[in-house]
């Protein structure tokens, strides 16, 4: 029997060329590794048109790892982040700086809103003690759009500085970093780019890192001295994660093969699109107004079951080959389904398949439809 697909937002399905990259093993020193590193960070660079401007950080560990090296490297030891929240990766952004002893003030939206750009507008005018926004691209914990490019007009007019987890977007969604102005965009390999875990990375505005020796509290975190070390030398400072870097270059050959950003964005909203239309066919509603609903990740209402339990649900659909995502909201009862990863619709379409047969073992009748 084939692994089940993973229908989560990273770590995600992958190709099986990209785990093949991962069958050899890389001295650190070795000059065609240096130059996979450095050939990994220009075509980083260049999905968001941020060569001029920008320089492509990679980091070792998960995603939280580059987030948190980004905000203690570059916003001042008495600096204050803004945090507009609206789920759980935004509240876990506002907790790093919090545990790393910063200034931190939280502008929190609802769950199931957009972070309003009038609103930052007005709320920076009232605090000239801000010295960064921190936003979060698509909010993972339930698949919300923020609107990036009006936060960033905001900001760079009110003369801060802009932290982007672009975590679960970037390679997916646009970022013209020509046209949208910020000092740090944090993604990893295990999202849209469709690598394996164990790297992040964080492009940064080129004055704005040259601003930032010394601010960070941490050794290994320190995004200035990863970047001068790497500079320097061409190599990673401490041990690099060969083998995942050498699956994100293989992932990068495929995304560019695949035509780019707009052509993973096209297979996304495709994977959306046949999911939610599936969905509403088998009676379930989605969490999100569609104006809001970025193509990465579905939340979905749980049904109205009697003894409904997502384990239960979670079992029925991984022994008919998928792997759904639990929900991440405390006051109402959900599940998610990821978009993302090497898959497409006809693997949503069985995905949907081996779910309504799993609800239909659980008694799931849906409501009669509205003609
Ligand atoms: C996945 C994700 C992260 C990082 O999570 P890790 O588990 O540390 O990789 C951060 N922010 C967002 C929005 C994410 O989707």
């Amino acid at each position: 029997m084939r692994e089940p697909i993973l229908l989560t937002p990273g770590p995600l399905t992958t190709t099986l060329t990209t785990k093949s990259a991962m069958l050899r093993d890389w001295g650190s020193w070795d000059e065609r590794f240096n130059q996979m590193t450095a050939s990994v960070c220009a075509d980083l660079l260049a999905i968001a048109q941020a060569q001029d401007s920008h320089v492509c950080v990679p980091l070792q560990g998960s995603g939280t790892f580059a987030v948190e090296a980004a905000i203690g490297t570059l916003l001042p030891r008495d600096g204050t982040l803004l945090v507009l929240s609206n789920g759980a990766y935004g509240q876990r952004m506002a907790q790093i700086a919090e545990v790393m002893g910063r200034a931190v003030q939280t502008l929190a939206f609802a769950d199931d809103q957009a972070a309003d750009p009038a609103h930052l507008a007005s709320y920076l005018a009232a605090h000239p003690e801000v010295s960064h926004v921190g936003v979060i691209h698509c909010e993972t914990s339930t698949g919300l759009l923020n609107p990036l490019a009006e936060l960033a007009a905001v900001t760079a007019a009110a003369g801060r500085g802009l932290i982007i987890d672009s975590m679960s977007a970037f390679a997916a969604l646009p970022v013209d970093a020509r046209s949208l102005p910020f000092s740090a965009l944090i993604a990893s390999a295990n999202k849209c780019l469709e690598g394996v875990p164990g790297m992040g990375f964080v492009l940064v505005e080129r004055q704005a890192l040259a601003n930032a020796q010394g601010n960070s509290h941490s050794l290994a975190l320190d995004l200035y001295d990863q970047h001068a070390y790497m500079a320097r030398t061409g190599q990673w400072r401490y041990t690099p994660p060969t083998h995942v870097l050498a699956a994100l270059r293989s992932a990068l050959d495929s995304f560019i093969a695949e035509g780019g950003q707009p052509a993973r964005l096209a297979r996304y909203q495709d994977n959306a699109n046949t999911l939610l239309q599936g969905l509403a066919r088998l009676g379930l509603t989605s969490y999100l107004l569609a104006d809001r609903q970025a193509p990465i990740i579905i939340t979905v209402h749980a049904p109205k079951l009697a003894d409904y339990d997502f384990t239960r649900l979670y079992q029925a659909v991984r022994a008919r080959g998928f792997i759904l995502y639990p929900g991440k909201l405390t006051r109402v009862e959900t599940f998610r389904i990821g978009c993302i990863g090497a898959i497409q619709r006809h693997d949503i379409e069985q995905a949907l398949a081996a779910l309504a047969a799993a609800l239909t073992d659980m008694g799931w009748q849906p409501p009669a439809q509205e003609h």
